[in-house]
This record gives C-alpha cells, structure tokens and sequence, in this order.
C-alpha cells in the first residue's frame, strides 16, 4: 500500500512538548540513484518509544543513520532539540552527541577492542558539557556499569573479556554517559541470543522509566518492538508505509507490508529437515 492511507493520526507525534527528533523531508538516495528513503517527516516526543520496523532491506538502517547524521547521502531537515543533525561541523557534532546516542547490533565491533569499559565510560563521560574528574569521574564510570546491571568490577576488562551481552550493556552505558535525551537502537538485540535479547530489552525499558530518556528501536523482530514501542513507523522498501500506536497497528494493520511482518511471526520457525 502507497499513501497515506497506513496513517493514524500525523506521523510526528502529538507536539505536547518540543520533539527531541524531528525530520522534516528527509530522504536518502544512493549513488547511482538508488533510492534508500522516499521522503518522510516524523518526530519523536521526550520520553517517547519509538519502534521501526521493516522487512531486511527495508530502509531501517538508512532511516535511523540519517537521524543520527551518519548518512552522507540523507537531504532534508533533522533536527535534534533545536540542533541541525545534517550538518557535519565538528562543535555541532559535539553538541548533537550529548542529545543524541546510538546502539549498533554489533558491540564486537562498536566498542574499541584496545581500550578498557574503564576507558571506554570515562572517554564518553567526557563528552558532557561540564564532566565530573578525579574521584567523581572513577565513581560516575562505576556508577553507569551498575545502571546497566553490571559488576564495576569488569570496569578493568577489556571488551573481548566479555560476554555478547555484557558487551552490549557496556554499549548502552556508554551511550547513556552523555545523558542523552534519545538512544537510537538499530537491530541492538540482534546478534544476541534468545534469551540476552529479552534481558537486554527489558533493561532498555527499565533504563527508559529509570532516566526518561526516548527510545527509537529498529528491529525486522515485531514482537520485540511490541513489548517495548507504544508507537510504530512501518517501512517498506524505503517508504513509510504505516505508522500508529503500536496495538492498533498490529490488531488492524493497513499495509501489505505490516501484515507480512505479522505473518511471518505467527509462522514457526522452519525446522532443518532432519533424518530418522
Ligand atoms: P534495513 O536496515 O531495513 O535492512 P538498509 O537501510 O540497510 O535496510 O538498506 C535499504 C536499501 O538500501 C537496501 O536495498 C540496501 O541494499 C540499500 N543500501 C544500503 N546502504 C547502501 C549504500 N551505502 N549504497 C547503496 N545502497 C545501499
Ligand atoms: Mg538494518
């Protein structure tokens, strides 16, 4: 389905207060003209849980790299606060990184293998506008690994001395440092195993009553951004198809694309073929 047919209620959310994120026309094409998001406007509200969601392929990750200014092909507005995303000066770069913070899918390869979680937390600890030194920082940096159920003790390891989980909490703390009014989640929970994603899930949402922080999580997994979003985006092939609170969305979806991904749920997993 095409239009705004898949829409309940403007896809920006309620304008209560100011949006912590706001996109206006944003649109990404590729070199050599392939078109990776047709425009689209949106807005997150403070505090707000935000799931996308969207077949492989969909446009998920262009969408969420534009956001946070990672997308060198994204036109348009974002803005973060009152803060341009597009543009790429390095104060404004700063300034966007205290408001705005990202989790990728793989911690293996977003956290520095050289460097220690002490290093790692107290190097974003830094990035604040007035950061805390000396003791106040020691005890910030253990203070962030207890936020995300974490022993300060592993302050000393280096991230391959980690599990896949604890590695992905250190993410997460490491994104909390600044104390960001929004935490962009692409795929986070994906290369975790069943149950760590469940875990890793459930603390986001605690992490989101606990600090307020606004939360946009990207995931093919429905089910898991029904448990965490209370408000949907549907992308498919690089348009967004649907969009609305996120039990009205799954209980009557519009678009084609929002009935395949609920299929797809409701289907069991396919099982190898095995000999007697
Ligand atoms: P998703 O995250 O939903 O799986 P992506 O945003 O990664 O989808 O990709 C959307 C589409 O854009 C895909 O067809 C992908 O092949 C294409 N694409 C992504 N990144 C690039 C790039 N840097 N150059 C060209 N095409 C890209
Ligand atoms: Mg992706």
């Amino acid at each position: 389905m095409r239009g705004s047919e898949g829409h309940r209620g403007p896809c920006p959310a309620p304008a209560a207060s100011p949006p912590v994120l706001e996109a206006r026309a944003l649109a990404v094409t590729y070199p050599g003209g392939k078109e990776g998001l047709a425009p689209l406007d949106l807005a997150v509200a403070p505090g707000e849980r935000l799931g996308i969601v969207g077949e492989s392929g969909s446009g998920k990750s262009t969408l969420v790299r534009a956001l946070a200014g990672l997308e060198p092909h994204a036109r348009g507005e974002v803005r973060a606060g009152t803060l341009p995303v597009l543009d790429q000066r390095r104060e404004s770069r700063r300034a966007r990184a205290r408001h705005l913070q990202m989790i990728f899918q793989d911690p293996y390869h977003s956290l520095n293998p050289r460097h220690s979680v002490r290093r790692i937390l107290r190097e974003a600890i830094a990035v604040r506008e007035d950061p805390p030194r000396g003791d106040a920082l020691e005890a910030e940096a253990a203070d962030l690994l207890r936020s995300v159920r974490l022993d300060p003790a592993l302050l000393h390891r280096k991230p391959h001395a980690l599990s896949g989980g604890q590695r992905q909490r250190v993410s997460i703390a490491r994104a909390l440092a600044p104390r960001p009014a929004v935490l962009l989640c692409d795929e986070a929970v994906s290369a975790l195993d069943v149950s760590t994603q469940g875990a890793i899930v459930r603390l986001l949402r605690a992490l989101h009553e606990e600090r307020g922080v606004a939360l946009v999580f990207v995931s093919h997994d429905l089910p898991l951004v029904e448990y965490l979003c209370t408000r949907l985006l549907v992308l498919d092939r690089g348009t967004l198809v649907e969009s609305g609170p996120t039990a009205e969305v799954c209980r009557q979806p519009r678009a084609e694309a929002t009935r395949r991904l609920l299929r797809s749920v409701l289907l069991p997993p396919a099982e190898p073929v095995a000999g007697p």
